[in-house]
């Protein structure tokens, strides 16, 4: 058996050394780290870690950063900038419609799903076969009504990324704000710094930070009632006592994700060879949205014939960890909605596993993760029925 193998970066990544050593310094610093709104000096001295917090983490998205407010997490950035925005219009002109798309994560189509059953019309725009959302679409999609489209920047489950620019400009051209969900794409420095948007979404602990925190940027003049109510926190946007040292965590991971400028060069040439070894290993097998331009670090495979949960247990069991898809879906039956989005049939998605990749991924990892691969399918050969009549 091997060294535990790690490739499930997108549902979480391990804490970066710099984001460790930056929290354990901030938790050394004992009673002189106060509560960052009193008055006094160890109050004084979080304000102050907080505030440069703040100005490290909207460095790496190139926006100011007094429109960043820090959240539980993506998933609360999300609901805030959905939800919110909603709250805001239903006040101001009444309900109206958002355009979003069918492969947002549940961050977004949940509270999407929620304002629809509030009487809120949601317009969700499908995608083409390599996932991508057609800019065209979106056009389409808005109306005079429109209060917000979202559109993520790169998903979670393909790694597939989206035409943002183009939906930024049809939303400018239209007077509709638009939020991004950038939880995937910004490790990977493939937004444009100084992205033109009006809400974007972050998370730590898909970038080195640790889980529990993440960010909503917000244009000063985006209409959005904050979702959490009660002390004036955040300029009264985002009510709590704000996470100190998880946000220099955050920071300091934001920090070595900006200065590592090679990361996605090297790691997208070890997933690159990731996938020819693979195919190699399992020839009838499909790289999903291998035609349009995807995150350096993320492989969806599609192994036909194949159980995609007796592979990630049989890879576990041999050190490697992979997933069926998204962590958010792992334990449901449920066929995943991004890959039905993109035509796959049933017994495809059945079949498909997620390879993703870190800044620590190393050859040698790699290597191993294919020789258990190489020992897993042929496992599956031996066992597999194959659903549509194909060869492992
Ligand atoms: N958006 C995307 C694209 C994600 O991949 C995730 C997490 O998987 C989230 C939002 C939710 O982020 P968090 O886990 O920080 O709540």
């Amino acid at each position: 058996m091997h060294a535990r193998i790690y490739l499930d970066h997108n549902a979480t990544t391990p804490l970066a050394p710099q984001a460790r050593e930056a929290m354990r310094a901030r938790l050394d610093e004992g009673d002189s780290l106060g509560n960052p709104s009193s008055p006094h000096r160890a109050g004084h001295r979080a304000r102050i870690l907080l505030e440069e917090a703040r100005e490290e983490v909207a460095a790496l998205i190139g926006l100011p950063a007094s429109g960043l407010v820090f959240t539980s997490g993506g998933t609360e950035a999300d609901n805030q900038a959905i939800v919110g925005r909603a709250r805001w219009r239903e006040r101001s002109i009444g309900r109206g419609s958002i355009v979003t798309s069918a492969i947002e994560h549940p961050a977004v189509l949940e509270p999407c799903a929620l304002l629809e059953s509030e009487g809120w019309r949601i317009v969700r725009v499908g995608v083409d076969g390599s996932g991508r959302v057609d800019p065209g679409a979106v056009a389409a999609a808005c109306a005079a009504d429109t209060a917000l489209i979202s559109v993520m920047a790169a998903n979670n489950e393909t790694g597939v990324l989206q035409p943002i620019a183009e939906i930024g400009r049809i939303a400018r051209a239209r007077g509709i704000p638009l939020h991004v969900d950038a939880v995937q794409a910004v490790p990977w420095g493939v937004l444009d710094a100084g992205i033109d948007v009006d809400a974007l979404t972050l998370s730590a602990h898909k970038m080195g930070g640790p889980p529990g925190i993440g960010a909503i940027w917000m244009r000063e003049d985006f209409g959005c009632e904050p979702l959490i109510r009660g002390g004036r926190q955040e300029r009264g946007r985002r009510a709590g006592t704000e996470a100190v040292i998880a946000a220099a965590g955050f920071a300091a991971a934001a920090r070595a994700a900006a200065g590592d400028t090679g990361r996605a060069a090297r790691i997208g040439a070890l997933r690159d060879r990731l996938e020819r070894e693979l195919i190699a290993i399992a020839p009838s097998s499909r790289v999903n949205g291998a035609d349009a331009a995807r995150l350096p670090n993320t492989t969806s495979l599609t192994i036909p014939g194949t159980d995609q949960e007796a592979i990630v247990i049989a890879m576990d069991l041999r050190g490697v960890a992979i997933s069926t898809g998204s962590a958010c879906s792992t334990g449901s039956s449920r066929p995943s909605h991004v890959l039905t989005a993109m035509g796959l049939a049933p017994d495809r998605m059945r079949s498909t596993v997620r390879w993703s990749l870190g800044p620590e991924t190393g050859a040698e990892m790699i290597d191993a993760a294919c020789e258990a691969f190489a020992a897993v399918i042929g496992g599956a050969r031996a066992t597999a029925v194959p659903a549509s009549g194909e060869a492992v």
